[in-house]
């Protein structure tokens, strides 16, 4: 019996071809994360804050909320708004606190402390007598600096059951956390909502929240010190967290040829010299974050990295000779690219 040949003509051929690339198409798709990335800049708190939400709805609401969180801290939390909270505690010396506020007193106590005072929420005197980034600003004359600096001491700040109480003539100042804070706030918020990934910049301060449909990690720069401000000299990878940067960059007075920046020495009441040009603390926190920063920028990279380590805090600490140490825990994920920049290897 001769022998059936199974035969495919052309258009069959065709038409297999056609079912096969159609089905890819439609599994390729269905791999694809469907989400929308919705993008939005503003400026509040002195600053640019960036939003990048990514969601499977449309999420104009938690927008909007966001907003009203960057807007209602602030207007809690600015010693320059004279209806906030914290000009009030100025004024009065004594406020009555809820449960919010005596949380991020008690955050600054505590680092007020394990720094050895490097981080002081109550340099207010010194900062409003610099006003570093403020039209009119200029190097305050020796008396008043002496004045301003005798009234700093974070030790008088006390948190006792519903109320803070500062020491006479004190003036608290929480601009070195209240980029961190606002990330904290927003992390709550996220957490309740659909959004399941999402980058939050608020000026030096960042939240990487939930996943990144695009690659199992964020990538996050760290921005180059001596660049424009869109310059990075390396970057990193990080599942989750929060990202805050101190830098001698970021406020400065320019006056006979010096270059003054706004992260005051609460123990000589100028601007800190402490060999660094810029440090980056990665926490599970924003409000210590922000606040590690700018005590291990105070505290300079030795001490600053101990610091870290006592609150399980990561860092990239970035020398004036343009040598960078990134701790341990970073150390891997971390990638150079800017070759004016040395790697210098773990902090
Ligand atoms: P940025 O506000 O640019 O993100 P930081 O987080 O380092 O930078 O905070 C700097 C601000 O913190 C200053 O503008 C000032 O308001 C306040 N500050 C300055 N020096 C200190 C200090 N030693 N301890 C606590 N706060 C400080
Ligand atoms: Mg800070």
């Amino acid at each position: 019996m001769a022998e059936k040949k199974h035969r495919i003509n052309a258009p069959t051929l065709l038409v297999i071809i056609a079912v096969i690339a159609l089905t890819a198409a439609v599994a390729f798709d269905a791999m694809k994360p469907r989400y929308s990335l919705r993008e939005k800049s503003t400026v509040a708190m002195g600053t640019v804050v960036t939003q990048k939400l990514y969601s499977k709805g449309d999420c104009n609401d938690t927008v909007k909320i966001i907003e009203d969180i960057i807007r209602d801290t602030e207007d809690s939390i600015s010693r320059r708004i004279s209806s906030s909270d914290i000009a009030a505690l100025n004024e009065k010396g004594e406020i009555s606190a809820d449960e919010k506020l005596r949380d991020i007193f008690d955050k600054c106590n505590k680092v007020y402390a394990d720094s050895d005072g490097a981080f002081d929420i109550t340099v207010g005197a010194l900062s409003a007598l610099w006003n570093i980034g403020e039209e009119g600003a200029a190097v305050p004359p020796d008396g008043e600096l002496k004045t301003a600096l005798s009234l700093v001491d974070g030790g008088k700040v006390s948190v006792t059951d519903d109320r803070i109480q500062i020491g006479e003539g004190q003036l608290v100042d929480l601009g070195a956390v209240g980029k961190g804070l606002v990330c904290d706030y927003i992390k709550e918020e996220l957490e309740g909502s659909d959004v399941y990934g999402a980058v939050i910049l608020v000026g030096g301060s960042v939240l990487l929240y939930g996943q990144n449909p695009d690659a199992d990690s964020w990538r996050v720069a760290v921005r180059n010190p001596r660049g424009e401000s869109n310059e990075t000299l390396g970057s990193f990878t990080l599942k989750e967290g929060f990202v805050s940067t101190s830098g001698d960059y970021e406020r400065i007075l320019e006056e006979n040829g010096r270059t003054y920046h706004h992260i005051l020495d609460s123990k000589t009441g100028y601007p800190a010299e402490s060999g660094l040009m810029s440090v980056t603390v990665v926490c599970d926190n924003g409000l210590l974050s922000d606040a590690l920063s700018t005590a291990a920028f105070v505290l300079g990279r030795e001490k600053g990295s101990e610091l870290l380590a006592e609150y399980g805090a990561e860092g990239i600490f970035v020398d004036k000779d343009k040598s960078v140490y990134v701790t341990e825990g970073l150390g891997d994920s971390f990638t150079l690219t800017d070759s004016s920049y040395t790697l210098r290897g773990k902090s």
